[in-house]
């Protein structure tokens, strides 16, 4: 069994978005345009995370069920394709939890307690020592999204590596134990000698990590620093103008590695035009931030403006996004339960057929 799927020939790619808010800038850069690339080559699955919101947002369901609606529309409106990606809820795919309490079993406590990704959450969304238990099990349940789908590559901002690398281990620990793979078995031989698992890539989009309009940390749904795909052309300059630099004068030689020199490099495209704002901007000749900025907030509105023009296409309907959903939720039980099968046959838990058909 290789993870080229058993669907199509091509390899498989899984990745996805917590419902926390809607879709920003940082997700296309460091995801979205990615998958965007390679959804004609591969066979793609993107989830949206719906039950690892209730790990912050739990009084908020209404909230959360919006937001579900509203990223698929982000998703249309960058250009996935519903007839080539299938993009699914995680509450629809059973496997996943299945597979998630497996998996637990296979990390030791301190391990996932360790994942930086983890503790910066705790830290930057202020979530002290309240945090629910499923807090830190939707880092567990991360390794279960992935490996549900054996895919090849996930791709992702760089705060996901972390989640990658515990998703690695898992595989090759459930290889090991319940699949005979040596320990000293490179990752890319794997499933060749046994495993039920790929052990996949992270695939890291052009900027890993998009600074948010504060100039302090990364762009994020939930820490009111992002400029969203649906903002309208007078938010995106708005918020464009807030890029903290914290430089005082138009003389003052500037330092083009700050938070508006990354959206310069991410979002300008001609290139000579950016060499030339550096030169300028570093020198300190005579050139303000203000005037950089609308030059930035130009190329982020001629950027969204097929997105915002496609977006409205999917507006005041809910009943199309649903019939995505559900198209999407039956192909990727197709391929998640496959794999719990699969799995279970592995850990020797498969004492008789039993395959859910869903949709
Ligand atoms: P939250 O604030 O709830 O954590 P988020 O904005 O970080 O939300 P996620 O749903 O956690 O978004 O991330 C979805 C995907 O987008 C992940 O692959 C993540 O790495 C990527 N991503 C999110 N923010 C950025 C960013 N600022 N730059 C690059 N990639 C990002
Ligand atoms: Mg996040």
């Amino acid at each position: 069994m290789t993870s080229a799927n058993t669907l199509t020939s091509k390899p498989r790619i899984l990745t996805g978005d917590t419902p926390t808010g809607t879709l920003h800038l940082g997700h296309w850069v460091g995801s979205v345009k990615r998958r965007v690339e390679l959804q004609s080559s591969h066979e793609c699955y993107f989830l949206i995370a719906n039950m690892h919101a209730f790990t912050t947002r739990a009084e908020q369901a209404a909230d959360i069920r919006r937001d579900s609606i509203e990223i698929v529309r982000d998703y249309l409106a960058m250009g996935i394709d519903p007839t080539l990606s299938a993009i699914f809820l995680q509450s629809e795919v059973p496997a996943i939890a299945e597979l998630t309490f497996l998996f637990a079993m296979l990390l030791p406590f301190n391990r996932v307690m360790r994942n930086p990704t983890l503790k910066d959450e705790i830290k930057i969304k202020g979530l002290g020592e309240t945090y629910s238990f499923g807090f830190p099990l939707y880092a567990v349940g991360q390794t279960a999204d992935i490996l549900a789908f054996r895919p090849v590559g996930v791709p992702v901002g760089e705060d996901q590596i972390p989640h990658l690398e515990m998703t690695r281990e898992v595989a090759r620990r459930f290889n090991q134990i319940f699949c005979g793979v040596s320990e000293h078995t490179e990752d890319a031989d794997h499933v060749r000698l046994g495993g039920t698992f790929p052990v996949p890539r992270a695939d890291v989009g052009a900027v890993g990590r998009l600074m948010g309009i504060d100039g302090i940390n990364k762009m994020s749904k939930s820490l009111g620093n992002a400029i969203f795909i649906a903002d309208t052309p007078k938010d995106v300059q708005k918020k464009v103008g807030k890029i903290f630099t914290g430089r005082q004068s138009p003389t003052d030689p500037g330092d083009v590695n700050n938070a508006l020199f990354q959206f310069v490099d991410a979002f300008i495209t001609d290139s000579a035009r950016v060499a030339e704002l550096k030169d300028r901007y570093a020198r300190g000749d005579n050139i303000g931030d203000g005037h950089v900025k609308v030059e930035v907030a130009e190329a982020l509105n001629a950027l969204l403006e097929p997105m915002r023009e496609r977006r409205r296409q999917y507006e005041g309907n809910d009943d199309v996004v649903i019939d995505i959903l559900r198209d999407g939720c039956r192909r990727a039980n197709l391929v998640a339960e496959e794999t719990l099968a699969l799995a279970k046959d592995a850990a020797k838990l498969g004492y008789f057929a039993r395959r859910l058909t869903i949709g």
